[in-house]
């Protein structure tokens, strides 16, 4: 295994720094807050499907992740009975470029398709115009997600056929869009403008810090600690009442471990602090004995379709946040120099293989074929001497 030596470099920064090693995370620069100021019209935007930007096959609009959907329901009657409720006659909403956008796209048809950020599950429609009066009947319809989009996705294990009924009926688009966060730089504001501030008590602060000191900045989850204040540790309330306070109601918990806790769609965690979180988990040896029965516990929850199939494949569990040559791997089969990384715009990519012989691949990249992408990795992974080819 080559995680020690990957950590050399870094470790010979902080020595050079003069700086104590639990004070690792201050060699990242804070990345300033990008306020949201383009919102979406509350009805949605018109677009053409060739026009719409995806990041990983999720669908995207300034850097903040969107849905997709087709406000027209024109055929006779369909109108009325979208509006009434009638699943059959309503528009799925998609989520990513599922089978059927992309044969949308491979048959050039623009489709009227509309991107909203809205996750309120209702969606604004409109019918074909009336021949006689020329008026267009509109108005709200609770849709559906396109269960094509799960399946591409493989969101919560979809393609497990005994998962499928109770996944689709318990979607939650706050929630999807929390697991997806990773990806984005910027969260929509329906959902970061939910901050609770009013439902915690006047002490809520002093408590916290309180709590968090006695802690000594350690995470009760995942044992990671930040060795001094941090933003990155929270404190939780266990029965989800804020204003809850007894000793018994409370965990400290790193904002990744607070995240995977349920009902915390609220929480955007950035990659950045992701990453920020797992190589000080990776620094204090957290990470040295990752399984299948543990990985998820410090994988980024954007990768857990991806993980599931693995699994499902009987692929070795992979290791989580490896650092060659400066490039940051989320996931990473180091006896193989093979890994997956979320951030592909980070520096040090190009070129890497013929630094260090290692295989980098995108999750943006395979995210719209998950299956292939991770059939082929099977090949590679249980096949000595063929190169991955990207
Ligand atoms: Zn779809
Ligand atoms: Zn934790
Ligand atoms: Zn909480």
């Amino acid at each position: 295994m080559k995680l020690s030596d990957s950590f050399a470099e870094l470790r010979a920064l902080i020595r050079s720094h003069d700086i104590e090693p639990n004070a690792f995370d201050t060699l990242f620069i804070p990345e300033p807050y990008e306020p949201v100021d383009d919102e979406l019209p509350s009805n949605g935007l018109k677009i053409k499907l060739s026009e719409v930007a995806s990041r990983g096959g999720l669908f995207a609009h300034n850097n903040r992740q969107v849905l997709l959907y087709m406000q027209k329901h024109t055929r006779t009657g369909r109108f009325e009975s979208a509006i009434k409720g009638v699943v059959e006659e309503q528009n799925k909403y998609h989520l990513c470029k599922c089978k059927h956008i992309k044969k949308e796209e491979s048959e050039n048809r623009e489709g009227n398709y509309v991107i909203t950020e809205d996750l309120s599950g209702t969606f604004f429609i409109c019918g074909g115009k009336d021949a006689k009066t020329g008026v267009i009947p509109e108005g709200y319809a609770k849709l559906n997600v396109c269960k094509m989009c799960l399946e591409a996705l493989n969101y919560k294990g979809y393609r497990d056929y005994a998962l499928r009924k109770e996944i689709f009926q318990e979607f939650n688009l706050a929630d999807f869009f929390c697991d997806y966060g990773a990806l984005f730089n910027r969260i929509t504001s329906r959902v970061a403008g939910n901050k609770y501030e009013e439902d915690y008590s006047k002490d809520w602060k002093k408590i916290s810090l309180e709590l968090r000191d006695r802690s000594k900045w350690e995470c009760s989850e995942c044992s990671v600690n930040f060795g001094k204040r941090s933003e990155l540790l929270h404190v939780h309330h266990v029965n989800g009442v804020r204003r809850d306070n007894k000793g018994t109601n409370l965990r400290v918990l790193c904002v990744d471990c607070h995240k995977k806790q349920p009902n915390h769609a609220h929480l955007h965690l950035k990659h950045y602090d992701a990453k920020r979180i797992n190589l000080l988990r990776r620094h204090q040896g957290l990470l040295d004995d990752v399984s299948w029965d543990n990985v998820k516990k410090y994988a980024d929850t954007c990768v857990y379709g991806f993980l599931d199939l693995c699994k499902e494949m009987d692929l070795p569990a992979p290791q989580v946040a490896i650092v060659v040559d400066n490039v940051y791997f989320d996931l990473a089969w180091p006896d193989k120099s093979l890994g997956l990384v979320i951030d592909t715009e980070q520096g040090g990519l190009n070129g890497l293989r013929e630094r260090s012989g290692w295989y980098a691949t995108g999750l943006d990249k395979e995210f719209l074929a998950l299956e292939s992408f991770v059939k082929r990795l099977a090949g590679f992974l249980n096949l000595e001497g063929r190169g991955f080819e990207l």
